[in-house]
C-alpha cells in the first residue's frame, strides 16, 4: 500500500488497442489490468436481474451499469496500481468512478473506424491466458496457436462484422460523451493510435515520462 504506482484509464475505442498496450503498462509499471470486458467473458451466463452478460455482449449491447459498477470497485478495491480497460463507457459510469477512485493519467487513444473494423474482425484471443493476436498485424509464431501457453486461439464472439458494428454504434452514442467528460476537465492525454503497436507504446511511454 501507499507505493508510487500509477493509476491509469485507458479509454478508446473497441479494437484500438486498449489490452495490447494496457500488456506494455502492466509490465512496465507493475500494474493491475483492470478490464470489465474480460470479468463479463468469464461471468457471460452469470444470472443477476438483468438477466445474463451474455445476453448484452453478442448483442454488441452495454451491460447494465449496476452489474458493472460492482465489478470495478471490487477490482480497483484491491489493487494498488491499475491500468483500467473498458470501463467507464458512459456518464453514469464515469461518474460513479468518480466516486470510487482517483485518476493520476487518462489516455485516449484514438483510431479511425475502418482501422478499428480490420483490427476486431481480425483479432485472434486465447482463451486460456487471455493473450490477444491479429491475423495480419500481430501474429503468433505458429499460426492459431499462443506464443505464451500453447492453447488454440479462438474468435470472439462478438467480433464478427456485424456486431462489431453496432459495438462501434454503441461507442459513439455512449462513450464518445465520457471521452468529452475527460476532456473538458483538462485531463485528457490524446494519442494517435493508428500507428503500429510499437509505435503506440513509444508515444505512451514519451507522455508519460
Ligand atoms: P481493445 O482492447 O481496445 O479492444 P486490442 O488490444 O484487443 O483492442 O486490439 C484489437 C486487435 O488489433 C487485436 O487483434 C490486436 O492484436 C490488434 N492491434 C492492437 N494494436 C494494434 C496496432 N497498433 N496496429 C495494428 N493492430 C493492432
Ligand atoms: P470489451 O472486451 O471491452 O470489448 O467488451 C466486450 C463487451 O462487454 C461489450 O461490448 C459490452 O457488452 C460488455 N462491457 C464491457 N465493459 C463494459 C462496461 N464498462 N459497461 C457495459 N458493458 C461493458
Amino acid at each position: 500500500m501507499g507505493t508510487e504506482r500509477p493509476r491509469i484509464l485507458l479509454l478508446g475505442p473497441p479494437g484500438a488497442g486498449k489490452g495490447t498496450q494496457s500488456e506494455n503498462l502492466v509490465s512496465a509499471f507493475d500494474l493491475d489490468h483492470v478490464t470489465t470486458g474480460d470479468a463479463l467473458r468469464a461471468n457471460k451466463d452469470m444470472e443477476t436481474e438483468y438477466g445474463t452478460p451474455r445476453e448484452y455482449m453478442d448483442a454488441g449491447e452495454l451491460v447494465p451499469d449496476p452489474v458493472v459498477n460492482e465489478i470495478v470497485a471490487a477490482a480497483l478495491e484491491d489493487a494498488d496500481g491499475y491500468v483500467l480497460d473498458g470501463y467507464p463507457r458512459n456518464l453514469s459510469q464515469a461518474e460513479y468512478l468518480d466516486e470510487i477512485t482517483t485518476l493520476d493519467h487518462v489516455l485516449f487513444l484514438d483510431v479511425d473506424r475502418e482501422e478499428l473494423l480490420r483490427r476486431l474482425t481480425g483479432r485472434r484471443v486465447c482463451p486460456e491466458c487471455g493473450k490477444t493476436y491479429h491475423v495480419e498485424f500481430n501474429q503468433p509464431e505458429t499460426e492459431g496457436v499462443c506464443d505464451a501457453c500453447g492453447s488454440e486461439l479462438t474468435q470472439r464472439d462478438d467480433d464478427t462484422e456485424d456486431v462489431v458494428n453496432e459495438r462501434l454504434d454503441v461507442y459513439d452514442e455512449n462513450t464518445l460523451p465520457v471521452v468529452e467528460y475527460y476532456r473538458d476537465q483538462g485531463e485528457l492525454i490524446e494519442i494517435d493510435g493508428n500507428d503500429s503497436p510499437d509505435g503506440v507504446w513509444e508515444t505512451i511511454q514519451s507522455t508519460l515520462e
